[in-house]
């Protein structure tokens, strides 16, 4: 038999897979590739692997024999049930200090589940998030990896060779133990997500506060592409903004304004819950997405709740500065509370400084809060004069007015609590006693 020559095996021939299989080839490491349906296997090789060192393997048995010591499987198949079938099955077949990646998009709380099971075998298992899609995965994706940090001097070199870099610094680093990755990769998601629903209120705002041509709006997103705001969403969104269909008009307008999801997004702020850590940016772009979904619901209130609203009559270029403020703020305010979340679920302190209890308190981000602040109140209020819904411009200014609010009407909320439930409230001047009172009179 010849002895074992692949680097690195890749379980998922589906986009994702073969992507990064041509990466790592590309990068020198031998790649034996393999899928659940097999004859994929010999079409990939045939087609798109063509002229490389891939090689491919008929069975899981297969694989396994032509990798090389400590064996790395690195799976890229669909998430939950397919993940599962394929860790049962490689079990048997890997042995001590072999190590099993799964790179798909899983739920933080099944890597977890694998983490805790294989320990007593000695098999290491790693979740990673993969970032950045097709193209990412093939030239660059940002990976997170995360579970048992024994395999990580293993894989290091590999996916420290195939993702992006920036500034020479690959974007690639163990996240931390357990199920860290992929719970890295579920904020990241659920960020964009955030993201996306303010890019979606700023293009409402500019079509219905001021009546812009489509075309308009795809110059101020070019535009802003080219500043701060500057970002793969915003430049895909000018993009999408400026796409004429085959009979000459924007085919935006054509597409069907409910949304999809696939579920990232809600198991964060489903997690930002059972943390108690509010989210909330994140958690209205969710439900901005199931409002949206209720397509023929909406058609039909439309005709039935009348809105009174008060006109736009002020200086369309300040309100579009206005916007773009609004909207670089806004975004700080999601990543704070994307971190806030991380760090509760690390309980661990930032490295740059370990006193620095949020992102907003960074001296350079409160700074730029702070000087965008009246622009996203001008936002907002005028968002809400003129009945254009915008839930995530909302949710980030009453975090930043709650989060800088020193007395918060709690006290209220406290003594509502104490006067049904007797759930008793604290006194600001004895701190840590808890007290009732009988607010009827009644005995
Ligand atoms: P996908 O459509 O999510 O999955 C297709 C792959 O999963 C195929 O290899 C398929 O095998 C296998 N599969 C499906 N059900 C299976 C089962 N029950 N048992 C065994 N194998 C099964 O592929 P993808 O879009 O390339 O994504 C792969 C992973 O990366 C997913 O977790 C995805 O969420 C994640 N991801 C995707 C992107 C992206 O931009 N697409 C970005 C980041 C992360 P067959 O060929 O035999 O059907």
């Amino acid at each position: 038999r010849e002895s074992p020559k692949a680097d690195i095996a890749l379980i998922g021939l589906a986009v994702m897979g073969q992507n990064l299989i041509l990466n790592m080839d590309s990068k020198g490491f031998v790649v034996c590739a393999y899928n659940r349906t097999v004859e994929k296997v010999d079409h990939f090789l045939a087609n798109e692997a063509k002229g490389t060192k891939i090689i491919g393997a008929k069975s899981l048995e297969d694989m396994v024999q032509k990798l090389k010591k400590p064996r790395k499987v690195m799976l890229l198949v669909k998430a939950g049930s397919a993940v599962d079938a394929f860790v049962k099955n490689l079990l048997p077949l890997l042995e001590k200090g072999d190590i099993i990646i799964d790179g798909g998009n899983s739920q933080y709380t099944d890597t977890q589940r694998w983490c805790k099971e294989l320990a007593p075998t000695g098999i290491l298992y790693i979740g990673m998030g993969v970032s950045g899609g097709e193209d990412g995965a093939r030239y660059g994706p940002s990976l997170m990896p995360g579970g048992h940090p024994a395999a990580w001097p293993a894989v290091k070199p590999i996916f420290q060779a195939i993702c992006a870099k920036v500034n020479n610094e690959p974007c690639c680093d163990w996240v931390g133990e357990d199920g860290a990755g992929h719970f890295v990769k579920m904020v990241h998601n659920g960020i964009e997500y955030g993201d996306m629903q303010l890019i979606c209120e700023a293009y409402h705002l500019m079509k219905d506060v001021l009546n812009l041509e489509q075309g308009e709006i795809a110059k101020v997103f070019s535009d802003w592409g080219k500043g701060e705001l500057d970002s793969f969403l915003i430049d895909i969104t000018s993009d999408i903004l400026k796409f004429k269909d085959s009979d000459g008009s924007y085919l935006l307008p054509k597409i069907r304004d409910a949304a999809g999801q696939k579920g990232t997004g809600k198991w964060t702020v489903i997690s930002a819950l059972e943390y108690g850590v509010p989210v909330t940016l994140i958690g209205e772009a969710v439900f901005a997405r199931c409002l949206s979904a209720l397509k023929d619901e909406r058609i039909k209130s439309s005709k039935t709740l009348s809105k009174s609203v008060v006109k736009f009559d002020g200086n369309k270029a300040e309100f579009i500065e206005n916007l773009r403020k609004a909207l670089y703020a806004s975004k700080v305010i999601s990543y704070a509370q994307g971190f806030m979340l991380l760090r509760e679920a690390a309980q661990e302190a930032y490295t740059k400084n370990p006193a620095l209890t949020n992102l907003l308190l960074d001296p350079y981000f409160s700074k730029q809060v702070s000087n965008s602040q009246m622009s996203l109140r001008r936002v907002v209020a005028q968002a809400a004069l003129s009945g254009v819904p915008s839930p995530t411009f909302s949710a980030a200014l009453a975090f930043y007015d709650g989060y800088s609010s020193d007395v918060l009407p709690a006290n209220l909320l406290q003594a509502q609590r104490d006067y049904f439930g007797a759930h008793t409230y604290e006194l600001l001047t004895k701190p840590g006693d808890f007290v009732h009172t009988n607010w009827t009179g009644h005995g």
